[in-house]
Order: structure tokens, then C-alpha cells, then sequence
């Protein structure tokens, strides 16, 4: 091919070719205020006054300094805290490698990080996307094709608990059962029933029905997280088994924040006797980088042929980098006992609270994520407690408006543990007051 003669065309090319580094421009060294986020932003987040700019372990600092504790995570996000230099290399190192392929390509890190997850799990097949929401998006695709593909167009219904959270596309918010969430969107997609979690007769109910032949799945969180850090009996999961085999249906797990180690166990149905059709990952599994992924036997994975469904992002190649370093350091006995001794000395911290001052009704969870929740007359004050704890130097999340939930790094150290309990006292005391 002949080059072109255009000198001016040439020179524009040349220029914009350049491999060497621009300097940063005016906008990325900006001085920002906190007051921008509600000029620019679209008003459907809330965001505590101060912003994080730095993060190290379980520690972050602000614009002015000022250092928290992180009991939060992000939420329930960045499983082995700020910037693990683990994470850090194999972000750099993938950085200067090759950052996007599309998905007419593979690339190493996605064929890496699937090897690894199933090598450690059920599944035989993997399928990467965004997030959690996404990831469930396609589990309930997948199911929906799967029993179409076998059973015909009307084994369609799926199986959804009351205050589950499965994200937020309209799919998922529908699954999800949460009227505050899935109304003024209409319409929605249909086909799903809802039931009480942790109700056997309810869910064997919809099963005996009509027989149950036009249920294509049940999904489920092993614990109800953002519902209230409700944990999954083992008698409803077992159920949600059971019936799911009997009546040619699948179980999806949502495993997106009970996985990755969270709980003491890599995923959460390693510990609850019951192993799902499909399961869905995200959250801890970057580590703060996005990633999501779903999870599935060959045998179901082939209603996904070519086409099917698909996703720009899915297996990016940084994503995956990273996400493969996460892993790798979490599945390991020394982290997932690590995650058990944790969950042992923030209990006793919360009970020695809770001795002092009689504000929880209960104190429950799983590993390192645990729901306090708030007794009379402290009911619905779960938002106040949050702000407090910003306040006294600690980041905490809610689950709901009477549970504050707390989902650490899963690698906390111990001083960092007993510093935030003091924190929270702080903060109870002021907000509770
Ligand atoms: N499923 C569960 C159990 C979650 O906790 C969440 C997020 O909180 C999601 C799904 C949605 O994940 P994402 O926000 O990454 O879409």
C-alpha cells in the first residue's frame, strides 16, 4: 500500500501515535470539593461529606488527613484491603502488558483466573463480566435459555426470596423483592415469585403448585446481606436443593458478597452442605477492581453457544490480572482461618460492647461480615450510627435500617480490629446518646 502525500494528515497521525507519556492534564489535577458531587453527579447516591483520596490495608486517609478504620470495605469490596502490593504488582505488571482484548480473542489472565476458579469449586465453566449485577443478569438468562432449550417455552418462573439483593438492572432488581428498589420502573420482567427466606413450607408450597413444572430456577443468597445480614438455614438451603433436583430446575447461588473468602470458607455453600447449578461472584473478587463472574457445569453452560449472551468488558485482561492475585492470596488456609480467628474476636468486642450498653438485640453473621442489630428504642437508627462512625474516624455500613453491618478486610490486623471497636463505641455512644 502507498503511504499518503498529505503532509498535514501525516503530521496528525505522527503526533497522535506517540507512544511516550502526555503530561496530565489541568482537569486530572483539579482541586475538588466534596459540594461538586452534587453540581455534577446524578443525585442517586448520598456520599458522606469527607472524601477518601489514600488507602493502605484497612486504613484510609482524606483530603485533610484524617485517618478511618475500614470495617466496610468499599461494600464488602476490597477483601485484602487498600492497595495489597500483591495486587498492586499484578496490576502494574498487566498495565505495561496489554490492557483490552475483545471477545473475539481470549487472553491469559481470563483462561488463568478461570482455571483457578475451577480447580477450587463446582463449576466447570466460567463466563466474566462487570459486577455482581451482571453476573446475576446472566445467571437468570442462562437458566431461562437452559429450561427453554430443554423443557419449552413455559418453564419460565423463578424462585426469589423477600428482601434479597441481587443489583440493580431491571432483571435483578425484580429478583430482588425489595419494593423500595423495583417500583416506578414498570413494567418489570415477569415470572418470578417471591417467598419468605428461611421458609421451607413457603418454598415447598410454590414447588407442590401446579406441580412446580414451570419453575426454571431459585435463586438465593447463602446469607441475606444488604436484607439485614439474615444467615440461610441450613434446613431452607437444603430445601431450595432438594426441590430444585426434584422439579428439573436450577439453584443459583448469589454468592457476590458471601464469596471470596468472606464467610472462612472460599465460597459460602462449602460451609452450608449444598453445592448450586450456578453461582455468581463479584465484590471481593477483584479485590476493588470490577469484575464479575458467573459460574456453571458444562452441561448447563451449553445453552450459552455462541452469541447467546456476551459482554464488551467480560475478561478484561486487567481485571482478571488482579482478580487472579486476589485469589490467590485468599485461598489459602492461613487467610480463610485467619478469617475465623477474625470473626471470634469481633464477636467478643461486639458482646463486651453490647454488655456495657444494651444496644444490639442481636449480633450475627458469618467470618468477617457481621450485622449488629440495633434493639429498642434504637430501631431504625442504623444511618445515624453509620454518620457517627465517619465522624469518630471508623467506616461502617448499614444493612438496613436497624442493622450496622461490618465486612472488614478478611487480613484486618488485630490492633486495627480492637482501634475500630473503640471507634464504634465512640460512635454508639454519640449517635445513641
Ligand atoms: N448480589 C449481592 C448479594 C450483593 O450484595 C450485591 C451488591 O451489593 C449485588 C448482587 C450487586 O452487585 P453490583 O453492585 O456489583 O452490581
Amino acid at each position: 500500500m502507498t503511504p499518503p502525500n498529505d503532509a498535514a494528515a501525516k503530521a496528525v497521525i505522527a503526533a497522535t501515535a506517540r507512544r511516550d507519556a502526555l503530561a496530565p492534564s489541568s482537569a486530572a489535577t483539579m482541586p475538588v470539593a466534596r459540594e461538586l458531587f452534587d453540581q455534577l453527579m446524578v443525585p442517586c447516591f448520598a456520599p458522606a461529606p469527607f472524601i477518601p483520596v489514600r488507602g493502605e490495608g484497612s486504613r484510609v486517609w482524606d483530603q485533610s488527613g484524617r485517618m478511618y478504620i475500614d470495617f466496610a470495605s468499599g461494600v464488602a469490596v476490597t477483601a485484602l484491603g487498600h492497595c495489597h502490593p500483591a495486587m498492586v504488582r499484578a496490576l502494574e505488571t498487566q498495565a505495561r502488558t496489554i490492557w483490552h482484548v475483545s471477545n473475539w480473542f481470549t487472553n491469559e489472565p481470563a483462561l488463568r483466573l478461570a482455571q483457578r476458579l475451577v480447580d477450587a469449586t463446582f463449576a466447570e465453566r466460567v463466563f466474566f463480566c462487570n459486577s455482581g449485577a451482571e453476573a446475576n443478569e446472566a445467571a437468570l438468562k442462562l437458566a431461562r435459555r437452559w429450561a427453554h432449550d430443554r423443557f419449552g417455552p413455559d418453564k419460565v418462573r423463578v424462585i426469589s426470596t423477600m428482601n434479597a439483593f441481587h443489583g440493580r438492572t431491571l432483571f435483578t432488581v425484580t429478583a430482588g423483592g425489595q419494593a423500595k428498589y423495583a417500583q416506578g420502573f414498570g413494567p418489570n420482567p415477569a415470572g418470578f415469585t417471591h417467598i419468605p427466606y428461611n421458609d421451607v413450607d413457603a418454598l415447598e408450597a410454590v414447588f407442590r403448585a401446579e406441580g412446580g413444572d414451570d419453575i426454571c430456577a431459585v435463586i438465593l443468597e447463602p446469607m441475606q446481606g444488604e436484607g439485614g445480614m439474615t444467615p440461610g438455614t441450613p434446613a431452607f438451603l437444603q430445601a431450595a436443593r432438594r426441590l430444585t433436583r426434584e422439579h428439573n430446575a436450577l439453584l443459583i447461588l448469589d454468592e457476590i458478597q458471601s464469596g471470596m473468602g468472606r464467610t472462612g470458607a472460599l465460597f459460602s455453600y462449602m460451609q452450608k452442605g449444598i453445592v448450586p447449578d450456578i453461582m455468581t461472584s463479584a465484590k471481593g473478587l477483584g479485590g476493588g477492581f470490577p469484575i464479575g463472574a458467573m459460574l456453571t457445569t458444562t452441561e448447563v453452560a451449553r445453552a450459552f453457544g455462541p452469541g447467546v449472551h456476551g459482554t464488551t468488558y467480560g475478561g478484561n485482561p486487567l481485571a482478571c490480572a488482579v482478580a487472579g492475585a486476589v485469589f490467590d492470596v485468599i485461598n489459602t488456609t492461613e487467610v480463610l482461618d485467619g478469617v475465623k480467628a477474625r470473626h471470634a474476636l469481633f464477636l467478643e468486642g461486639l458482646k463486651a460492647i453490647n454488655a456495657r450498653r444494651h444496644l444490639f438485640r442481636d449480633l450475627r453473621g458469618e467470618g468477617v461480615w457481621l450485622g449488629c442489630e440495633l434493639d429498642d428504642p434504637w430501631r431504625g437508627k442504623a444511618a445515624d450510627v453509620m454518620k457517627a462512625a465517619g465522624d469518630a474516624g471508623l467506616l461502617v455500613l448499614m444493612a438496613g435500617p436497624d442493622v450496622v453491618r461490618l465486612a472488614p478486610s478478611l487480613v484486618i490486623s488485630l490492633d486495627e480490629i480492637l482501634e475500630g471497636l473503640a471507634r464504634l463505641e465512640t460512635a454508639l455512644n454519640r449517635a445513641l446518646a
